[in-house]
């Protein structure tokens, strides 16, 4: 297994000061499944302050030093390395009360959620996989580590989790896991919203998002606190605004759906505007181009093509000619037509308006002459 150069050095800094090290979870899991990891998670049996000792002349943030972990700076990039621990008690269904060292790596691997998740490689040792992970990554599976009612119970959003692995990698959740998922399904309304919404997030933009959402729907509902439209999703570019606007295009409330997701401004924002034009018909020519794209402004108009799946040749033909569809673009400023006696302020706008109306028509073309006499005739103001 190929890991990066930072990685290798921890590591090697590690056993060198006598203690276990291991690349964990995520980055296991995805360099078997032959992608590239997005981040690299270690574990050891040293302690915070034995870490720090190990780590000397590196950079070093404190992240989570209760939590055991720190983050490290090696070959530039920054990994955190938490030591081998349990959690306690999870009161509040989100975080864990405390946290407990352990000496042995089988114990850490046994905390965490799912099989695929709990493997560990070092390249002195090779994969570490107490709980067949490997053949069920094989095998295109979810599967709780332990009992997966007891699993879940200890924190709910496991079960959103399990389903976010399975659309994301397109895998099944094992049948005793998904049953305990549907029971519990409930649980998930005390999850914290920013810990369901990410994850939420990443399901409906995983590749099996449709089959997911289908299968369960109850989950689904439960969670968001209203039925989700899963046919449709697959077509849909896995862009979270599209496949929220598509998931949530039934929901009878769809403002407390949202707020309850806690999004970032500009994806609610996204979500709330193409759910307001979803009845919107594909533009046809130019000019209908050139008026969605004053109407909604050019992100949000492809956007809305991209999900209702409107050819774009035209909208191209519009952007790259350059075509005038907003005042900005418009060949005349107020102050041109204030030279023709046009007062500003309520005249001004109006007239503004009216000559952009018919550019965007292809009425007039966007020319300075044109549109100063076509602003003359508006306003009626005679030839001198
Ligand atoms: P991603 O590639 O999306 O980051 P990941 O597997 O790295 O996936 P993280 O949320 O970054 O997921 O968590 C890192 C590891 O920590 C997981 O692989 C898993 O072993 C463990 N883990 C994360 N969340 C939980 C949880 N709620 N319960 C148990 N173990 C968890
Ligand atoms: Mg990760």
């Amino acid at each position: 297994m190929v890991l990066p150069d930072g990685v290798r050095e921890l590591l090697a800094r590690l056993r060198a000061a006598g203690y276990e090290g291991w690349a964990v979870g995520g980055c296991v899991r995805d360099t078997l499944l032959g992608l590239l990891p997005k981040d690299y998670d270690l574990c050891t049996n040293a302690t915070p302050e034995q870490m720090r000792a190990a780590f000397a002349g590196l950079r070093v943030v404190e992240t989570g030093i209760a939590h055991g972990t720190l983050t490290v700076i090696a070959g530039g990039e920054p990994y955190e390395v938490t030591t081998y621990r349990v959690d306690g008690a999870y009161t509040d269904h989100r975080r864990p009360d405390s946290v407990e060292f352990v000496r042995e790596v089988e114990r850490d691997l046994a905390r965490r959620d799912f099989t695929v998740n709990a493997m560990a490689y070092s390249p002195e040792a090779g994969l570490l996989d107490c709980f067949d992970g490997r053949a069920d990554l094989e095998k295109g599976l979810i599967r709780c580590v332990g009992e997966p009612g007891a699993r879940f119970d200890e924190d709910a959003l496991r079960i959103l989790r399990a389903l976010r692995f399975a659309a994301v990698y397109d895998f099944s959740v094992e049948e005793n896991t998904a049953r305990a998922a549907r029971e519990r399904k409930g649980s998930l309304a005390l999850v914290a919203r920013e810990r369901v919404s990410a994850e939420m997030g990443k399901l409906l933009c995983g590749r099996a998002a449709e089959r997911i959402a289908g299968e369960f729907g109850d989950v689904m509902a439960a969670t968001m606190g209203a039925r989700l439209r899963a046919q449709g999703l697959g077509a849909t570019p896995a862009e979270l605004p599209l496949r929220l606007a598509h998931a949530l295009q039934d929901a009878p409330d769809v403002g407390s759906v949202l707020s309850g997701l806690r999004l970032d401004r500009a994806t609610e924002r996204a979500v709330r505007e193409l759910l307001r034009e979803k009845e919107r018909s594909r533009p046809q020519g130019d000019a209908d181009w050139r008026h969605l794209l004053h109407e909604l402004g050019q992100e949000r108009a492809l956007q809305l093509a991209r999900w209702k799946g409107w050819p774009l040749a035209d909208a191209r033909t519009v952007l790259v000619r350059g075509d005038c569809w907003n005042l900005r673009q418009l060949a005349v400023t107020g102050r041109d037509l204030m030279d023709l006696g046009i007062a500003p302020g309520t005249q001004m706008g109006a007239a503004l308006e009216a000559l952009l109306e018919a550019v965007l028509d292809g009425k007039t073309p966007n020319e300075r002459e044109a549109l100063r006499e076509r602003a003359k005739k508006l306003a009626g103001i005679a030839e001198k």
